[in-house]
């Protein structure tokens, strides 16, 4: 579908980008236009990332003029940025057209650049241990404003520089299933940048029809469940969508996801103390992760008991270390590929939705 804007004059303006390299191609032909001028869009806008239709140098004059009249390139305006000093963590804090406020970071590592991307405003999930969830849901974001957030974070940081891109951002991206898909696919079919979809992982609370969908898209990305628990009774306290897709439903998808796309299946385990991290808990993620191609990102917990007053968010507390250690090396004795995922930037609020949720208090309190 091909996405309209109106600005303050009235003038329906089509928006450009999130289209893909088709509805492009289809856009220029429907105007009149060289069915090729398509091709040469696509590559400014996701190739040269070009910030406005000016600097399209291949496209003749009077079209260019056409376009700023006519069309909207860029989806979202850059609001500020945060550098961590500890761990250069950098967040990115954009504004939509509708003032609404998305979220990404940039994780430097040793052997590669990551770019975690949001897909919702808010999330309607309420996972319990999660920042975003307190923010409730405002909306899903377009494609063009989930790729606005590389595109733009990569011309502020450096073009090329990010090597991977997650989909772990606010919100939950089985749940914007069409628009995530359709940036998958335009990432799939570009063909100016070195981002192959490989280094793409899109991360899921667990939606398995959506999951099963997506190992049928032939989009061959990586797949994150965040799992955090291997019993229906706890993923139900701390993540009410079990309540729905059970962990079996979804256990069932990811082995069919990683079977399909040949890839291997992350689990996410952010260690909460009495709630995930005893003796029953170990063993049954071990006998999980031996019966299928998978590794598991271990993830100590920030408590966000500031930020929920009361009930379970607030009670929530991290494992202590010596546990956290103590799981790590049984699932590394067990022959089960660990990373231990530090929260990046805690000096930044880097946990998932910390940042704009900051933003909107304090957005509120200056009101
Ligand atoms: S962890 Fe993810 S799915 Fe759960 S509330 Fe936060 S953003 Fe939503």
């Amino acid at each position: 579908m091909i996405e309209q804007t109106s600005t303050e004059e009235s003038v329906t303006r089509t928006l450009l980008k999130g289209l893909t390299l088709k509805e492009l191609k289809d856009f220029f032909t429907a105007a009149g236009e060289k069915r090729f001028r398509g091709d040469q869009v696509f590559e400014w806008i996701y190739g040269h990332m070009a910030q406005s239709f000016d600097e399209m140098s291949t496209i003749p004059n009077y079209l260019r003029k056409k376009l700023n009249l006519y069309c909207e390139l860029n989806t979202l305006t850059l609001v500020s940025t945060e550098i961590s000093k500890r761990t250069g963590t950098k967040k990115y804090l954009f504004k939509t057209h509708d003032d609404l406020i998305v979220e990404s970071v940039i994780i430097p590592e040793v052997k590669r650049t990551t770019l975690c991307i949001s897909t919702q405003v808010g999330c309607p999930l309420d996972c319990q241990f999660c920042a975003t969830g307190l923010m409730g849901y405002k909306r899903n974001l377009s494609s063009g404003e989930i790729l606005d957030q590389f595109l733009m974070a990569s011309v502020e940081y450096g073009k090329n520089k990010i090597s991977n891109i997650v989909y772990m951002g606010m919100g939950e991206p089985l749940l914007n299933y069409t628009n995530t898909l359709k940036t998958l696919q335009i990432f799939a079919e570009q063909k100016t940048k070195d981002i192959s979809l490989r280094r793409l992982t899109v991360s899921t609370a667990g939606i398995a029809p959506k999951i099963i969908e997506l190992a049928d898209s032939g989009l061959k990305v990586k797949l994150a469940l965040s799992l955090h628990s291997m019993f229906d009774e706890t993923r139900n306290k701390i993540m009410p969508i079990n309540k729905k897709y059970s962990l079996a439903e979804n256990l069932e998808a990811v082995r069919y996801y990683a079977k399909q796309t040949d890839t291997r299946i992350t689990f996410e385990y952010v260690m909460l103390k009495d709630i995930n991290d005893r003796t029953d808990d170990l063993n049954a993620l071990i006998k999980l992760c031996k019966s299928l191609p998978c590794k598991i990102n271990v993830i100590p917990f920030n408590s966000i008991s500031h930020m929920a007053p009361t009930g379970l968010a607030h009670e929530l507390q991290p494992s202590q270390k010596f546990r956290v250690d103590e799981f790590v090396k049984t699932l590394r004795d067990n022959d089960i590929v660990v990373m231990v995922r530090y929260t990046q930037g805690d000096d930044i609020a880097a946990a998932c939705g910390q940042l704009a949720y900051k933003f909107e208090k304090n957005s509120k309190v200056d009101a």
